[in-house]
């Protein structure tokens, strides 16, 4: 390989990226990762994943302590909230996991890149003035936060924010507002209602979370509606106005009606996401994007462009960590010459609010588009380990084909259904049917034991309802 610096370059150490570049590593290639940001992890470890996961465990404490929770089972608490030693701990997490890579990368023999990397051509990029060669380059780049036109994100004076603003508040703002009932909105908008902020979610669709089954999305309104968030479905923001620290908010139903204006402390704008290929030169290397400012790939997740390959949130599929990660590991195991192959009918999306929120596959509303399906539904009330726990909300749904009883999607809203959607995808990963699962045997007491029934339940066989 004498002819390159290089055999692998990556362009960008988050989830994807820094994955595929310790893999690449691992399996005998000489590689460099370039990333920009001071530190690695990428989106995911320092502004995303790791740092609201850390806070919405903490104030998912809080509030247990605050409201009744706690005080169900006996302990009676009035908690304190300090939440500089909050952020405080939602920072070491962040310095000790991006601290993590860079041993990782030192343990493995990456060259850190340090700086934005750009292509000269297909087999060259520069990285802060100097030009490196490789004989194949990932671009890992990620992606930032679609802005919403005529409203501008100003994360230092902490009015007008996005998700990583949203996390660096130092005070709980009195009222915030989210734009955009998704993810984001509902995990950090989450975090600042439990610590006591009043917030109000505007989403323009008629429903939260576009995307999950049309049950799940239902029954998730009314749980974070009886925890006090109020949801304006179907609604549009038409403009925010900033004076000093208060922003009003004006909004009108998405279908066209009577405007009106909510007051806010604090404005999260968490519309999604949109990939990162600015500034890298593609026009260079002669590769297009598609219609969704994406860099399309083949099943290798090579691009059009020879050497050239593209993994994680700046390629089409699920922007999530997991699935970076995979695809990290596929394109790095291609470029060595094995297969590597990532199964995109099998990626779990899980939400961290409480109960949890999670589906792998398809939902009820696809499934039928394709066939005919049985459905089977057990609800977490019935669930011995949830009802001890006084964790009453939420349901497993199974959804199986109904000729070949194959499983094809599954669906949790349960305190842990995060972990309960593992196994889920490991079953529909081997290929399993709902018997496979239903006569698996599943510990007692566990909230997994909801996914069995809800698998018994397909057949018309649930025994706990
Ligand atoms: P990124 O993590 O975005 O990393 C790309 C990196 O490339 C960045 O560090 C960037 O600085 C660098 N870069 C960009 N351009 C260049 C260049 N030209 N040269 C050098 N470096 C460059 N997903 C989950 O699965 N679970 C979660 O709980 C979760 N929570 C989230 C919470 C928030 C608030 C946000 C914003 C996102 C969350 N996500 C979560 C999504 C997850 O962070 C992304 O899907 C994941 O980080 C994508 O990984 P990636 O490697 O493709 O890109
Ligand atoms: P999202 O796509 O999840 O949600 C955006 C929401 O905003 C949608 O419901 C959409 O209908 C709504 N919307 C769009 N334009 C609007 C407008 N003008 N007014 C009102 N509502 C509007 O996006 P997100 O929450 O910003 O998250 C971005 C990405 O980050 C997601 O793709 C997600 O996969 C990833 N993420 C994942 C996790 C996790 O896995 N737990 C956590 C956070 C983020």
């Amino acid at each position: 390989m004498a002819d390159y610096d290089y055999d692998v370059l990556v362009i960008g150490a988050g989830p994807g990226g820094y994955v595929a570049a310790i893999r690449a590593a691992q399996l005998g290639l000489k590689t460099a990762c370039a990333e920009g940001r001071a530190t690695l992890g990428g989106t995911c470890l320092n502004v995303g994943c790791i740092p609201s996961k850390a806070l919405l465990h903490a104030s998912e404490y809080f509030d247990a302590a605050n409201g009744d929770t706690m005080a169900k089972m006996g302990i009676k608490v009035k908690p304190e909230l300090d939440l500089d030693t909050m952020q405080d701990q939602r920072k070491d997490a962040v310095k000790g996991l991006t601290g993590g890579i860079e041993f990782l990368f030192k343990k493995n023999k990456v060259d850190w890149l340090k700086g934005y990397a750009q292509f000269k051509d297909a087999h060259t990029v520069e990285v802060d003035g100097k030009t490196y060669s490789a004989k194949n380059v990932v671009i890992a780049t990620g992606s930032s936060v679609t802005p919403l036109p005529g409203v501008e994100i100003d994360n230092d004076k902490g009015v007008v924010v996005d998700s990583t603003g949203a996390l660096e508040l130092s005070s709980v703002p009195k009222k915030m507002v989210v734009i955009g009932g998704g993810v984001i909105g509902l995990e950090l908008g989450s975090v600042w209602r439990r610590l006591g902020a009043e917030v109000t979610v505007v989403e323009f669709l008629d429903q939260l979370l576009p995307g999950m089954d049309m049950d799940v999305r239902k029954e998730a309104s009314k749980i974070f509606k009886k925890q006090g968030m109020t949801l304006k479905l179907g609604t549009k923001v038409t403009g925010v106005d900033v004076k000093g620290k208060k922003a009003k908010i004006s909004v009108e139903p998405a279908k066209g009606g009577d405007a009106e204006t909510i007051d806010a402390d604090v404005v999260l704008v968490s519309i999604g996401r949109r990939p990162n290929t600015e500034g890298l030169g593609l026009d260079k290397i002669g590769l297009e994007l598609n219609q969704r400012g994406q860099i399309e790939t083949d099943h290798d997740f090579a691009t059009k462009v020879d050497g050239v390959w593209a993994i994680g949130d700046v390629i089409p599929g699920p922007m999530l960590a997991h699935k970076a990660e995979d695809e990290g590991l596929a394109v790095a195991e291609n470029i060595a010459g094995m297969t590597g192959i990532v199964n995109h009918d099998v990626i779990p999306g899980v939400v961290y609010t409480q109960p949890e929120i999670a589906g792998v596959g398809l939902t009820e509303e696809a499934a039928k588009e394709r066939g005919k399906v049985k459905v089977g539904k057990f609800p977490m009330l019935a669930n011995s380990r949830a009802k001890t726990n006084h964790e009453p909300d939420g349901f497993v749904k199974v959804i199986a084909d109904a000729e070949t009883d194959r499983v094809l999607g599954v669906w949790c809203i349960a305190s842990v259904a995060g972990t309960m959607i593992a196994q889920a995808a490991q079953a529909m990963e081997f290929g399993a049917t709902s018997e496979d699962i239903a006569y698996t045997c599943h510990a007692h007491p566990t909230h997994s034991e909801a996914i069995k029934e809800a698998a018994m339940a397909v057949t018309g066989k649930p025994i706990h309802i």
